[in-house]
């Protein structure tokens, strides 16, 4: 009964295949017995590997046993989520925190309680999947603002009639692009609107920033006129999505937010390994400073190359390659060559930017860059079949 609809995604060069790997966070790993560079996780920092994150998940393991029983307000609130949320609130710099089984239920839950049927809701074009099904789940009016194009977002807020309330929602990073939301405009509309503002800062988390607080300290704008969602799956290296802003805004979602409420809480563990995380994001900045270092080496060696890449400013750096049979047929190629890089197709991105999507980590050396530069070269007769 789903064999046609298969046949269809294999036709379109779309169908996607789940891939077994002996580790997918380290920077080199081995795929079918054979080493490669692994170019494919969001384990910026490597802390989904780090000693004292794997040790603090496994003493609380130790101590509390490994699942947590019951949703949070019925037994499974326990000391773990209390200081990873008490952490997580002195590191973003807002009143209060929550935390949630993943970055993806954060997003369904936390729109519906912001707004309803009678309100507008305007998001980035390029919006992560999660926050567009926070968005239909909430039944409010979704409407779509070109791609940080400031401009037509002020122009629908503008033509808004009627609405009770308006939430607009950026992403920090935009996933798939790497790219950075022009932040301080957005938030001087909202205030200008009288609107509410959201930003999802899943990829900033950790590691933009002086201290690696996110994109709302990279730009330096107050917490207090937003408010911000993340994962820590990302940079923290484990699992998990928060809410950071005030107390009311908190309890509000203690009390109303269904992917809260009807949920086992996360592991205790978990909750103790992301903390020891935040630790060492504001006592180890040396690591985010060998991302960056990283990063540049990468982006410059990639451009030099002749690769075409989005307008990045973080160490996501896609290419982009429009045919989706181009993409996967270049991150064979270059599985062969020893480096693994996912082909990203619809609709992950829009239709006609299939591209490959690399990201880099603080534990890649030099040498791994090298070698992963040497093997991009050998495949960029792919693209470019005249030279
Ligand atoms: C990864 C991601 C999420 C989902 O977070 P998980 O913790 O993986 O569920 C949400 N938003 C954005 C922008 C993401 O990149």
């Amino acid at each position: 009964m789903f064999d046609d609809e298969l046949d269809e995604l294999t036709r379109k060069h779309l169908r996607r295949q789940l891939k077994t790997v002996n580790s997918a966070t380290a920077p080199t790993i081995t795929i079918d017995g054979k080493p490669v560079i692994q170019l494919a996780s969001n384990n910026y920092l490597g802390l989904a590997n780090h000693p004292a994150v794997k040790e603090a998940a496994i003493q609380t393991i130790q101590h509390y046993g490994v699942g947590s029983g019951a949703s949070r307000l019925i037994s499974g609130t326990q000391t773990p989520h209390h200081g990873l949320e008490t952490a997580l609130a002195q590191f973003k710099m807002t009143e209060a925190a929550l935390t949630f089984g993943a970055g993806y239920s954060a997003n369904t839950g936390i729109i519906p309680t912001l707004v309803g049927s009678q309100d507008l809701i305007l998001a980035d074009r390029l919006c992560h999947a999660s926050l567009i099904d926070g968005c239909r789940i909430s039944q409010a009016t979704l409407r779509v603002f070109h791609h940080n194009d400031t401009k037509h977002l002020k122009q629908l807020l503008e033509k808004r009639s009627g609405a009770e309330k308006t939430l607009i929602i950026t992403e920090g990073i935009f996933s798939m692009d790497g790219d950075i939301a022009p932040l301080p405009e957005i938030a001087t509309l909202t205030s200008e609107f009288q609107a509410t503002l959201l930003v999802d800062d899943a990829h900033g988390t950790g590691i933009m920033g002086e201290h690696g607080r996110g994109i709302v300290e990279h730009f330096e704008i107050d917490p207090n006129v937003l408010i911000q969602m993340g994962t820590l799956s990302k940079a923290l290296g484990t699992i998990g999505g928060y809410v950071v802003g005030s107390h009311s805004l908190i309890d509000y979602l203690i009390n109303t937010c269904r992917s809260f409420i009807y949920t086992t809480a996360p592991p205790p563990s978990m909750a103790a390994a992301a903390q020891a995380a935040i630790n060492i994001i504001q006592s180890d900045p040396g690591r985010r400073a060998r991302l960056w270092q990283n990063r540049d080496q990468l982006y410059q060696g990639l451009k030099t190359m002749g690769f075409q890449l989005t307008n990045t400013q973080s160490p996501i750096l896609p290419i982009i390659l429009s045919d989706p049979q181009l993409a996967v047929s270049m991150s064979a190629k270059l599985l062969e060559h020893g480096v693994y890089v996912p082909a990203i197709r619809p609709p992950t991105v829009p239709k006609g930017t299939s591209r490959l999507r690399l990201t880099i980590t603080s534990e890649h050396t030099p040498e791994h860059i090298e070698t992963a530069l040497h093997a991009f070269r050998q495949v960029y007769k792919l693209i470019s079949p005249t030279t």
